[in-house]
C-alpha cells in the first residue's frame, strides 16, 4: 500500500458557479486535538498534502470544554504521541489540563501540522467522488477526510432531566468549572465513572452535601502492587487488545470510564473512598415524577458486579505476572474490600424539598456530527466505520472508542491507530486515483 499516493501537492483553486474560489487537497483532517494532529504526522510522513481545520484552537476540547482541577488519569509517561513524549521530572504524575494543553500544542509544532484555526466545518458532503467541506472559511474540495473531531462534543443527559423543576440548577460537565459557581445546598451528581466520582469527591470537600447516583460503573484501585493499575493494563496487554479481537465490541466501545483520579498522591477514588467522606450514595436514577427523582434499589447488585469485574481484572494482572516472571519485580498480591452497601439507600428524593440545590450531569458524552451531509450516522449517533474506515470510501475517523484498539481513545493510543488508518486512507488514494 505505501508510496501508492505519494502525492504530488495538488493544492490549488478554483472558481465555483457562485464566483466562489473552492480550494482543493488531497485530505481534509477535520480537528486539531491529538488524533487530528497524528493524522496530520502521519500524512506528512506519505508526502500526502492536507489541511488541518480547526474551530477552535489546538486543543480545544482541553482548554475550553474540562473543569479546572482536572488533571489527566493517564500517569505522564503514557503521555506519548508520534515524536513527542513526555520527558520531565515526574513520569508517575498527571499532567493538569493547562500542561495537557501545552503538551499538545507542542506537538502541534514539532509536527509542523498545517492546522487552520478558528475554521469550523459546518458540512461535508459527496462532490463525485470527491468530498465538499463547506467551512466557517470558504470552502475546500478533497478526495479524502479524517475526522477527528472527538468522542466527546456533547454532555449526554437524561430525557427527564427535563422534568426536573426549574428551581434545580442543572449543570454538566461542560459547564462546570469548580465549586465556587455553585450555591449553597445540597448537590446531586449522576454519574459514578470517573468524571462523577471525581465532581462528588471535589464538591463534598467544599462543604456542600453530595448524593452520587451511581449506575454501572468500573472499580479500579489506583496502585496495585506498587505500580499503577494503567501500568498493568499496559503491561498485561490489555490496551491493546484490537477491535476485531474484542468478543462483544458494541458493549466494549459504550463502557463507561474507569473511577479513576490523576492526583499527585495517587489516591484510589472508588465508592468506598466516597462514602468515607459523607458522600451518599444511592441508586440509579430512574425517572421524575410530581417532581421526585425516582431511583432503582440494585445497588447491592451493581456493587458486587463492579467489584467481581475488578477482581478478575486484578487476577489476570497476578496471573500475567507470575507466567512472565515478574513477580519479584512487583509488590505482594493485594486484595481491596468490598464495596460497601448502604443500610438502606434512599429511593427517592423530593426536587421541591431544597435538599437538592444543584444537578450535575455526569451521564456520559457524545460526539456530534450535526454537520456531517454524508448518511454515515447511525441511529445512536455514532459513526459507521470498521476500524476506522467510515461507510463512505475515502472517509475515515480517528479517536474513537476502541476504534482499533482498547487504548484508543487515550492520548498514547493514537500512534498505532492513526498509522494504521493513514496506511489505509493512503491504500484508498492510490486505488482510486
Ligand atoms: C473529561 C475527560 C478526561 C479525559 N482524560 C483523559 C486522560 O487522562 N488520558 C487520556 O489519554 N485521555 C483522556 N481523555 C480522552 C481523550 O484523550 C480526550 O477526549 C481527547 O481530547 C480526545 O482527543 P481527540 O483529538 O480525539 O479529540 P479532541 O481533543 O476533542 O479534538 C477534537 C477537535 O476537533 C475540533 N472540532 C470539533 N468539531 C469541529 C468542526 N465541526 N470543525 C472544526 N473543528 C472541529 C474541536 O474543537 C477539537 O479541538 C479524556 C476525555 C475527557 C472527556
Amino acid at each position: 500500500m505505501s508510496g501508492c499516493a505519494a502525492a504530488r501537492p495538488t493544492r490549488a483553486f478554483r472558481t465555483a458557479p457562485t464566483g466562489q474560489a473552492i480550494e482543493r487537497v488531497t485530505t481534509v483532517v477535520i480537528g486539531a486535538g491529538h488524533a487530528g494532529l497524528a493524522a496530520s504526522q502521519f500524512l506528512s510522513g506519505r508526502s500526502i498534502d492536507h489541511v488541518v481545520l480547526e474551530r477552535g484552537e489546538v486543543a480545544n476540547s482541553w482548554r475550553r470544554e474540562r473543569w479546572d482541577s482536572l488533571r489527566l488519569l493517564t500517569p505522564n509517561w503514557q503521555c506519548r504521541v508520534p515524536g513527542l513524549r513526555y520527558e520531565g521530572p515526574d513520569p508517575d504524575g498527571y499532567l493538569t489540563m493547562t500542561e495537557t494543553a501545552e503538551f499538545i500544542e507542542r506537538f502541534a509544532k514539532v509536527s509542523g501540522a498545517p492546522v487552520r484555526t478558528s475554521t469550523k466545518v459546518t458540512s461535508l458532503r459527496h462532490a463525485g467522488d470527491e468530498y465538499h467541506v463547506t467551512t466557517s472559511d470558504g470552502p475546500v474540495r478533497c478526495r479524502s477526510v479524517v475526522i477527528a473531531t472527538g468522542a466527546c462534543n456533547r454532555p449526554v443527559l437524561p430525557p427527564f432531566a427535563a422534568a426536573v423543576p426549574a428551581s434545580v440548577e442543572q449543570l454538566t460537565p461542560f459547564d462546570y468549572r469548580s465549586p465556587d459557581q455553585l450555591g449553597d445546598g445540597g448537590v446531586l451528581v449522576v454519574g459514578a465513572s470517573a468524571t462523577g466520582v471525581q465532581l462528588a469527591a471535589e464538591l463534598q470537600l467544599s462543604g456542600r452535601p453530595v448524593t452520587l447516583s451511581v449506575g454501572e460503573h468500573v472499580r479500579l484501585p489506583r496502585t496495585y502492587r506498587g505500580r499503577d493499575v494503567l501500568w498493568w493494563m499496559d503491561a498485561a496487554g490489555i490496551w491493546d487488545q484490537r477491535h476485531d479481537e474484542v468478543e462483544d465490541l458494541t458493549r466494549a466501545r459504550r463502557l463507561p470510564s474507569p473511577q479513576l483520579v490523576g492526583t499527585p498522591q495517587r489516591t484510589t477514588l472508588d465508592i468506598n473512598a466516597l462514602t468515607a467522606t459523607g458522600v451518599e450514595v444511592i441508586g440509579r436514577w430512574a425517572a421524575v415524577r410530581d417532581g421526585r427523582a425516582l431511583f432503582s434499589g440494585g445497588l447491592r447488585n451493581v456493587f458486587s458486579l463492579a467489584d467481581l469485574k475488578m477482581e478478575r481484572l486484578l487476577d489476570t494482572f497476578d496471573e500475567w505476572a507470575l507466567t512472565r516472571g515478574r513477580d519479584a519485580e512487583v509488590g505482594a498480591p493485594e486484595r481491596f474490600p468490598p464495596t460497601r452497601v448502604p443500610e438502606s439507600a434512599r429511593l427517592q428524593l423530593d426536587l421541591r424539598s431544597g435538599e437538592i440545590r444543584t444537578i450535575v450531569w455526569a451521564t456520559g458524552f457524545r460526539p456530534d456530527y450535526s454537520w456531517l451531509d454524508v448518511p454515515v450516522v447511525d441511529a445512536k449517533g455514532q459513526l459507521r466505520h470498521d476500524g476506522g474506515a467510515v461507510d463512505s470510501p475515502g472517509i475515515y475517523a480517528l479517536g474513537l472508542p476502541v476504534l482499533r484498539r482498547r487504548k484508543s481513545t487515550f492520548i498514547y493510543g493514537i500512534e498505532d491507530d492513526a498509522r494504521e488508518v493513514i496506511d489505509h486512507l493512503t491504500g484508498y488514494l492510490g486505488a482510486s486515483r
